[in-house]
């Protein structure tokens, strides 16, 4: 009897700690690594800094006086740094803004999109048809006064690469220090850092386009007005933010998205990104500047901050609010991935490629795999599950309790999401393949007791980021 007691206070105790460590490691694994005064990076940190509280004083929309200042000294800025940047002018005509417009709302006419927006025209600018409106939108955005800035650094053997974009232009009332300013600066630095380099491994090109804000404008001409560089690109990084705090979250990726995560992950860039949020994020009607890439076949991957949306699009998004670690991992994600296409062949990463299934396990790794291997570790958990079930069935030793039901359920959902959700069956058939091998030794020695909290504890490394990214990207916004 007092035996028994101790084991329950035991246990207890171990839970406590089990869920103390999961929770605080699994929170720590989608924080930004802290930023390192001691690193040689961090007089090129400063200068971005110094180059956010500058550019991002005020807000800059497009077609607005604020952005042709930031645009003339984003243009000295590459000048100084001995390179040509290639400023392309963009223009809309009213009937091309409708098209852009019908698209992002889904409309399928412009009858059907005025029908939804007539009322709120009329009411608030006194327009009183979807010509004039659309007449009235060029003018008012700047549609006809848009400008990209092309940067390419030239590789000497090969005309291949990969191509970095961010946008800089702010939506009117918020000055843009995460949105997207802090991508642009970063991409000014890594500039810097590459524009005297007579040995690049690839061609490195950057675009800072205009426009994003109001539909992607810049981003749209840009690609329909390239098309050689679809075949030239192997690799399209995009910078964005939706919030100024938190892990920079790689949240997108094209399709079959394997060789882009190899790539990013072997540059030591430190992605924080699961498989499942990148195909949630995929169902769902988001628009970034990627999202233009992607439609025209391009591969690549997606960045934001994802925390601090009680800042997006507000005037608190400025240089004192942003926070200074999630500008760092701005700064060393996308230094890393330069340094890499600098220095390394990128040959094959276009060829056919393979689903990948990707998730953070401790803080600073990212697990990856294709989706193949996935469904082998699925299948032994499910088959190593059945096997103990049938084993305890023989002995007739099956009880039904809180673990036969819960491992009964992990196995329908494995098996179930393999079919359907690849990229999350991980969620399920980890935490069955931990469950099961603890259930495989001796009660109450040590080693049973250490390897069911280390199974807990990476069931939690698992969920807990995507309680977290489920609750900031979903839930927050709801709320604001
Ligand atoms: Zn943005």
């Amino acid at each position: 009897m007092k035996k028994n007691k101790h084991k329950k206070i035991l246990s207890a105790l171990l839970i406590a700690i089990t869920l103390t460590v999961g929770i605080i490691l699994g929170l720590w694994q989608v924080k930004p690594p802290r930023l390192d005064e001691s690193s040689p990076d961090y007089p090129v940190y400063q200068r971005m800094m110094s180059n956010i509280e500058r550019l991002a004083s005020e807000p800059h929309p497009s077609g607005s006086a604020e952005i042709e200042r930031v645009r003339a000294e984003l243009i000295a800025e590459i000048k100084a740094m001995g390179l040509t940047p290639i400023v392309e002018d963009v223009s809309f005509t009213p009937s091309e803004l409708a098209e852009i417009f019908l698209w992002i709302d889904g409309a399928s006419s412009v009858e059907q999109w005025w029908f939804w927006h007539e009322e709120w025209v009329r009411e608030r600018h006194n327009i009183h048809s979807a010509d004039d409106w659309f007449e009235y939108m060029v003018k008012h955005q700047g549609a006809d006064t848009l400008q990209n800035i092309l940067v390419k650094l030239d590789a000497p053997n090969t005309d291949r690469g990969i191509m970095f974009v961010a946008h800089y232009d702010s939506v009117p009332n918020a000055p843009g220090a995460a949105d997207a300013m802090v991508g642009v600066c970063a991409l000014l630095e890594v500039m810097r850092a590459h524009a005297q380099n007579g040995a690049l491994k690839n061609d490195i090109y950057f675009l800072l386009t205009d426009g994003e804000e109001n539909g992607l404008l810049g981003a749209k001409k840009f690609v329909e007005a390239h098309p050689e560089l679809k075949d030239k690109i192997d690799m399209v990084v995009n910078l964005e933010a939706r919030g100024n705090r938190g892990g920079l979250i790689l949240f997108e990726t094209s399709p079959k998205s394997y060789n882009q995560m190899k790539t990013v992950v072997r540059s030591g860039a430190k992605p924080i990104g699961t498989s499942w949020a990148a195909e949630i994020y995929a169902m769902m009607p988001n628009w970034t500047d990627f999202t233009v890439f992607l439609n025209h076949g391009y591969q690549g991957v997606n960045f934001a901050a994802i925390e601090g949306v009680e800042h997006y699009h507000m005037p608190t998004d400025n240089y004192e609010n942003l926070d200074r670690n999630t500008a760092w991992q701005y700064l060393q994600t996308t230094l890393a991935l330069t340094d890499y296409a600098a220095n390394h062949s990128l040959d094959g990463l276009r060829e056919p490629s393979q689903d990948a299934v990707y998730f953070p396990l401790l803080p600073g790794v990212l697990v990856l795999m294709t989706a193949w291997v996935s469904h082998i570790i699925c299948a032994v958990s499910c088959v190593l599950t059945l096997i103990f079930g049938w084993i305890q069935i023989k002995q007739r030793r099956l009880k039904i309790s809180f673990t036969t039901v819960l491992m009964g359920l992990l196995l329908l959902l494995s098996i179930g999401s393999a079919i359907w959700f690849a990229a999350g069956a991980y969620l399920f058939y980890i935490p069955l393949l931990a469950m099961t091998v603890t259930l495989f030794m001796k009660k109450w020695t040590i080693t049973h007791i250490a390897a069911k909290m280390v199974s807990g504890i990476i069931t939690l490394l698992l969920w807990v980021p995507v309680v977290f990214l489920l609750w900031v990207s979903m839930v927050q916004p709801m709320m604001l």
